[in-house]
């Protein structure tokens, strides 16, 4: 996270002001829709390969329950805190609600690098901090998912325990499971899909087409490999990426399917043959057409946003841009494609692989695209048409329309008792 960023709850709970202004509920209002319904801190003690015994922190945050099932990912990182975890929660309630959904918003976490562990050990980690979480997961009170960290395998140990525990399979407990174990064809290359279904939708809107156009991609992970793969089969340059470790610069493009053969061998982008070294800051400023941040939150601020020249920025990652650089977007007549929209696509798969596991019946690849593809165009299209009638940003648009169906919800079910 960046030094410039001071809190990403700050900057949601900022954003949700915002929306107040504009849809003009009370103050009472905004606290029940800014505070988490319910948060859970956990310590999680394990055993290391060593024989010795550690104890890690972890958290889940249930921001909102009105709408449904809370939905959210688990994300193992050195920046967990809970502070990180109730922004993500309270970003995924808009989220859903804005894709219309079912399901409320929630995320969880555990404060570790991952990579300082072996897989063994990740298991036991994953069990523990399960088992610590039990009591308000479950597949009709809160689903998780894997986000930053985390992987298929990671919500293969999370349907293991809580199986275990039940003392039969729950398919249902989460989301972004192998295919073999109930997981959605489609579901681990959706979001990144889903970036680049509004890249596109972006550049139409502009006057302009995938082919040709350049785009720099921040983050190599789930979300940004994919969305560096799926452009470049589109016919789009990816002229710089980056990771944790460092990032590269080609400006006739690089030649994606040979640097994920590169990653797939190292585990980092830096040092591949077809590309120049680039420092990762430098590639957020760089003059493309597309900027693509899908790493993490904080790293649009008041210290670069001004100098960032692509027009165009849809964000993979959550929060990546905050409240100074969203003004300074403005003014310089940037369009930024919201994270609540522009990386939907994960949670409206989830969402798909949720329903077949309780239909035990599972769809075609086709299937899944083009009711994804529909889902989010369909709100590209709502959050377009409130922008241009209310004159404001694409992220004001995006948050009024999902706070407004959260509050619409929570005024029809009334207060208990
Ligand atoms: P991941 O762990 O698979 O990948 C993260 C990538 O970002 C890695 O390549 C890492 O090296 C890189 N990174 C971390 N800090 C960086 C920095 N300061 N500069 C450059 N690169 C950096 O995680 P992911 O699942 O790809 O998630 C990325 C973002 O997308 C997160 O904000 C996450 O919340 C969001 N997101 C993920 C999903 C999903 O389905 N996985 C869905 C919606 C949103």
């Amino acid at each position: 996270m960046s030094e410039h960023r001071a809190s990403p709850y700050e900057d949601a709970k900022k954003q949700l002001k915002e929306a107040q202004k504009i849809l003009g509920f009370t103050d009472a209002e905004y606290e029940m829709l800014a505070a988490a319904r319910r948060e859970l801190s956990v310590s999680i003690p394990f055993r290391r390969d060593d024989g010795s015994e550690e104890v890690l922190h972890g958290y889940r945050v249930q921001h909102n329950l009105t709408r449904g099932p809370a939905k959210g990912g688990i994300r193992f990182d050195t920046h967990v805190d809970i502070d990180e975890v109730r922004a993500l929660a309270m970003w995924m309630t808009w989220k859903c609600a804005l894709v219309g959904l079912p399901y409320g918003g929630a995320k969880g976490g555990v404060t570790i690098d991952p990579s300082k562990y072996s897989q063994a050990e990740l298991e036991r980690v994953t069990r523990r901090y399960t088992s610590e979480i039990l009591p308000i997961i479950g597949p009709e009170q809160d689903v998780p998912a894997p986000d930053v960290g985390t992987n298929e395998q990671t919500m293969a140990w999370i349907m293991d325990t809580y199986s275990q525990f039940k003392g039969y399979t729950v398919p249902g407990i989460c989301t972004g499971k192998p295919v073999s174990l109930g997981g959605s064809l489609g579901r681990a290359q959706s979001t990144s899909l889903g970036v680049v279904i509004m890249v596109e939708a972006a550049l139409k809107q502009a006057g302009q087409s995938m082919e040709g156009v350049s785009l720099a991609v921040q983050g190599f992970g789930k979300v940004g490999r994919g969305v560096a793969h799926i452009a470049h089969e589109r016919g789009a340059k990816i002229v710089a990426v980056s990771d944790i470790f460092g990032g590269l610069y080609n400006e006739d493009g690089i030649d994606i399917p040979a640097l994920e053969k590169h990653v797939d061998n190292t585990g980092k982008v830096v040092e591949f043959d077809g590309a120049e070294p680039l420092d990762g800051d430098e590639l957020l400023t760089l003059d493309v057409d597309v900027l693509v941040p899908a790493a993490v939150e904080g790293v649009l601020h008041k210290g670069n946003a001004g100098k960032v020249r692509a027009p165009i920025i849809v964000e993979g990652a959550n929060g990546p841009t905050d409240g100074d650089a969203d003004k300074i977007f403005e003014e310089n007549g940037v369009t930024v494609v919201p994270d609540i929209l522009a990386n939907s696509g994960g949670v409206i798969v989830s969402y798909y692989e949720w329903v077949q596991g309780r239909d035990n019946f599972f769809w075609p690849l086709e299937r899944v695209e083009s009711e994804q593809r529909e889902r989010m165009m369909a709100s590209w299209e709502d959050v377009n048409r409130y922008a241009k009638e209310k004159d404001v940003t694409l992220r004001v648009a995006a948050t009024v329309l999902a706070v407004e169906r959260v509050l619409d919800a929570h005024k029809l079910r009334g207060l208990y008792p």
